[in-house]
């Protein structure tokens, strides 16, 4: 450990240190908590605030184990319920939501989002803005777009569905009168556009290797990266009142340079880091500490950690605080870390601990009200 970090640090890091230790000395991934975690990290509840339950199965002793490790880890799990062509499976996220949030609002916080599978009919969009609806009255914050609009969603005559489409405006309004968030997945990691040499990243290389459905590079016939990204930007022109959360750094993740450019342009923009650190890590450390602090204020700690099955509940559970502490690890100390991008190891941020607090918790608070 590092003794200059040391002094500096708030009570939240030092829950990090002890979470670590304890971790490291046992290494199979199950859920380890210290005694002293919730004494030591009180005043700061990190929060994730992209992370997704999708277990058809819910019973109060998953709630349970669930709320045990909020508690003792003083989390708070920002819930993102999304898949509008999924309409049964999207409802069911929903469902259990609602539950869990009226009896646990202290440390569960929801976006709901709508139904896709009747895109066309007449009804939609009322059926759309009541449901929305319904799910704020139940506490949600926010909606969630996913990227299949602009990638999926087709028309009857063949052609994609983008966010700026005209039909999509009753239903941001409505947000946006509802004083709520949108919170959207639009695009993709601009490697789904290239070819698998030239991507930046392991994980996309094996992910679309293994997933070449998911390739646009492999599908011309889907809209290009740039016009997934401007699609968007046009929303959030349009929309200047509207608070929109764009997920996975903005879909900008191959350089900092490109998210700040819309955080200048967009006041009304902040991103959120879900299964996108490691784009953070193989990029300049110096650039991305400084982009960190200078837009310190818009940026969102998330993980986009799924948890699908109530066998083995309670080790997925473990990797969410394994993971949530090995990212902390990563902003706040100087420590060397391995990745799978790098022969030599990386360094940690060092981030200073006003940045540390709105990252990991204060901005959450403040995008998404909660
Ligand atoms: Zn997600």
């Amino acid at each position: 450990m590092h003794t200059s970090k040391r002094r500096q640090t708030t009570s939240i890091i030092l829950f990090i240190i002890l979470t670590l230790s304890v971790i490291s000395s046992c290494g199979n991934g199950d859920r380890v908590a210290p005694e002293s975690s919730a004494s030591v990290q009180t005043e700061n509840a990190l929060i994730d605030s992209h992370i997704h339950l999708y277990l058809e199965e819910w019973n109060e002793a998953l709630e349970t184990s669930f709320i045990d490790m909020h508690e003792r880890d003083n989390y708070r799990w920002f819930n993102i319920c999304t898949h509008g062509l999924k309409w049964e499976w999207l409802k069911r996220q929903v469902e259990i939501s609602k539950g869990v949030y009226s009896r646990h609002p202290e440390h569960f916080s929801w976006a709901t989002s709508f139904n896709l599978e009747n895109w066309g009919d007449s009804g939609w969009e009322k059926d759309a803005i009541d449901f929305i609806g319904d799910s704020f009255d139940n506490g949600a914050v926010a909606v969630k777009i996913w990227k299949e609009v602009g990638m999926e969603l087709k028309d009857p005559d063949g052609s994609y569905v983008m966010i700026d489409d005209p039909r999509f405006t009753p239903v941001l309004d409505y947000i946006e009168e509802r004083g709520q968030v949108l919170v959207c997945h639009l695009g993709e990691p601009r490697n789904c556009w290239l070819p698998l040499e030239e991507m930046t990243v392991n994980g996309d290389r094996n992910y679309f290797k293994n997933n070449p459905q998911y390739h646009a590079y492999k599908h011309p016939e889907i809209p290009s990266y740039e016009e997934q990204i401007a699609a968007r930007d046009r929303i959030l022109e349009q929309y200047p009142k509207l608070k929109v959360v764009g997920c996975h750094l903005g879909s900008l993740e191959y350089d900092t340079d490109e998210i700040a450019k819309r955080l200048d342009a967009y006041p009304n923009f902040a991103v959120d880091m879900a299964a996108r650190i490691i784009h953070f890590k193989v990029q300049d450390r110096e650039k991305v500490r400084k982009f960190l602090i200078d837009y310190q204020d818009r940026v969102l700690y998330a993980t986009d950690i799924t948890v699908r099955s109530a066998d083995g509940f309670d080790d997925r559970l473990g990797t969410v605080s394994r993971v949530h502490s090995e990212d902390y690890r990563y902003f706040a100390t100087d420590e060397m870390i391995r990745i799978d991008e790098r022969d030599e190891p990386i360094q940690g941020l060092n981030l200073p601990d006003e940045v540390l607090k709105k990252l990991f918790t204060e901005n959450a608070v403040k995008w998404y009200g909660i």
